[in-house]
């Protein structure tokens, strides 16, 4: 193998040359402490930059075998080394010239904590995979500056982000033993009958809409009420208090202004684990929790959402509804039961982002439009039945209509950003001031179908590529020639979550679309293959920005496929 010495007189000798002269540089050079490979030149200063792995053996970076001793410690580390890459990288990199010239990158993260590809732990090394401008003038090769970055710079951040003795070691525990915590309480959730939990002491709000890091001034931490404080014990915290919320129907109330939405916010994302500091790190919910919204516009295919919508005007099949453009009210019942059809177990909804004509119809007007004219059975109706018929429990914020009351089995209101148990005082009221609603859901919640998807119908080629995908942000996937908009589905908290929602579907009809498996069949197969191979197994190539994904989110954007077809 080539060594670091060798590297850098490659790089001198290239300075001056056209850009293109830097595939010479593919290739491992064996820098003494670790091996620096270069995967992929790219091809102009301004293309995608250049991928590069180092490999540290064990020997030097010298991590003790309990940060990573199970799957969740590991997790945990492989995230705080790729937090410490990325903070070094910035330091250290720098504008070296035209386009992307400089830039050292590895894959930017937020406040969870999630299995990314771009850094891996085992006995033997750590493998860290990351991003590099090549340095360039114009066209013409920076040979000095790109000898400088790879043989000074990459050395240099591997030893302060990659190297335990020179990392903060109190810091990297607390970060695995609050992850390895959080995930037990999650586990735990079940033998208690609960589906969720906010501790004692947690701070729910952030920055802003747009900064998901906790909020610093006057925030009013949480404080469970007595009658729904529940205790549990964690691996390493030790015993701890807050807010259980049971299974069944629960109903978050409250003055506008009083915090509602952000105490569902926190537990939609309580399905994944948080940084130590975040304020969440102890707000869990069970693993299926999946955030149900109206998102008109989208398009739906072959779904039965005759529980909730029937008779639509012209006769339209709504066993079998498809639409390129959903309603407030159909796209909102099939994102309920596309998230049934992949096990979901909990509902998450917010009066904010539902559509009223699906939530509610009172009295008034069940008197002035009758049954047979409405196609639409209300949530409210339906609610009970899919906690009595499926074990589907659903947490709702409604501060407008008090017709929940009636189904509800517990109720909280948010008072100046408190919790407050009003269970009895709710149903009380419902006792007092009876809605004189008739019930219109039937006696039970209805079939649930499941979907063949038509491999045909899923096509990621583009022009002569067979496979084109770009993502941009985490709102939106360009997968082939169309776009999938995931605006609307609000788990989705990684870029390289949907790069690797993208590479999935590539993967899915690669291997397991032609057998005629229904949805939740494919993606069993596909999530199960990643468990066992890791999020390598969905690329050629390995890739440094991919995180996992929940099936609830792959699902979704299967769902959100604008040629998506099923088996009639
Ligand atoms: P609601 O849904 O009840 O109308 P929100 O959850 O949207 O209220 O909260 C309103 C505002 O209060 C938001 O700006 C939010 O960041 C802030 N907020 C929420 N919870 C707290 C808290 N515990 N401490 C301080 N501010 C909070
Ligand atoms: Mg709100």
């Amino acid at each position: 193998m080539l060594n670091q010495e060798h590297l850098r007189s490659i790089l001198l000798k290239l300075d001056g040359l056209s850009y293109k002269a830097y595939h010479d540089i593919h290739g491992s050079y064996d820098f003494g402490d670790f091996t620096l490979i270069i995967d992929h030149v790219q091809a102009d200063p301004f293309a995608t930059p250049s991928k590069l792995r180092v490999k540290v053996p064990q020997s030097v970076a010298g991590f003790p075998p309990s940060l990573y001793q199970n799957k969740i410690r590991e997790v945990a580390l492989r995230d705080y080394l790729t937090r410490q890459f990325y903070k070094v990288a910035q330091e250290v990199s720098s504008d070296r010239g035209t386009g992307k010239s400089g830039l050292i990158a590895i894959a930017s993260v937020g406040q969870e904590v999630l299995p990314r590809s771009a850094v891996g732990v085992d006995d033997h090394c750590v493998e860290v995979r990351f991003l590099v401008g090549l340095p360039a003038g114009g066209r013409r090769i920076f040979g000095r500056q790109g000898a400088a970055m790879l043989c000074e710079d990459i050395p240099h951040i591997v030893e302060r982000a990659i190297n335990y003795a020179a990392l903060n070691k109190m810091a990297i525990k607390q970060q695995v033993e609050t992850v390895e915590d959080a995930e037990m309480l999650r586990q735990k959730l079940r033998e208690k009958n609960l589906v969720a939990f906010v501790a004692n002491g947690a701070i729910l709000p952030r920055r802003s809409g747009v900064d998901p890091r906790p909020l610093l001034n006057d925030v009013v931490p949480f404080q469970a009420p007595k009658s729904l404080e529940v205790e549990l014990n964690l691996p390493n915290y030790g015993l701890i208090k807050g807010m259980g919320i049971p299974s069944g129907i629960t109903l978050i109330v409250g003055g506008g202004y009083h915090g509602k939405s952000t105490l569902l916010r926190a537990l939609e994302l309580g399905v994944y684990n948080h940084v130590p500091g975040d304020g969440r790190e102890f707000v869990v919910t069970i693993p299926s929790a999946v955030k149900i919204r109206a998102e008109d516009g989208r398009s739906v295919c072959g779904v039965n959402i005759s529980p909730f919508i029937n008779q639509l005007p012209q006769g339209r099949s709504t066993t079998n509804f498809s639409t390129t453009n959903g309603s407030g009210s159909t796209s909102q019942a099939a994102n309920i039961i596309e998230a049934l059809e992949v096990g979901s177990e909990l509902l998450l909804l917010d009066e904010d982002t539902a559509a009223t004509n699906f939530m509610i119809r009172d009295r008034r007007m069940q008197q002035l439009i009758s049954k047979e004219k409405e196609p639409i059975t209300p949530f409210l109706d339906k609610v009970q039945q899919l906690y009595l018929d499926y074990g589907v429990s659903t947490i709702l914020v409604m501060g407008g209509s008090g017709d929940y009351f009636d189904v509800a089995d517990t109720v909280i209101a948010m008072d100046n950003f408190q919790p407050e148990d009003v269970t009895a005082k709710a149903k009380e009221i419902a006792q007092k001031y009876v809605t004189e609603r008739s019930a219109e859901g039937g006696i039970n919640f209805g079939k649930l179908t499941l979907r063949i998807p038509l491999p045909e119908s899923i096509d990621p080629s583009r022009g002569r590529r067979a496979v084109k995908l770009k993502v941009r942000d985490v709102d939106e996937v360009s997968f082939g020639s169309e776009d999938i908009d995931l605006a609307a589905v609000e788990q989705i908290v990684d870029g390289g979550q949907l790069r690797a929602i993208a590479q999935a579907l590539v993967y899915a009809k690669k291997k397991y679309l032609e057998q005629k498996r229904t949805i939740p069949e494919i993606i069993d197969l596909v999530i199960a293959d990643i468990e066992s191979e890791g999020l390598d197994v969905l690329t050629e190539f390995p890739q440094g920005d991919l995180a996992f994904f929940r099936r609830f989110e792959f699902a979704a954007a299967f769902n959100r496929l604008r040629s998506l077809k099923v088996l009639e």
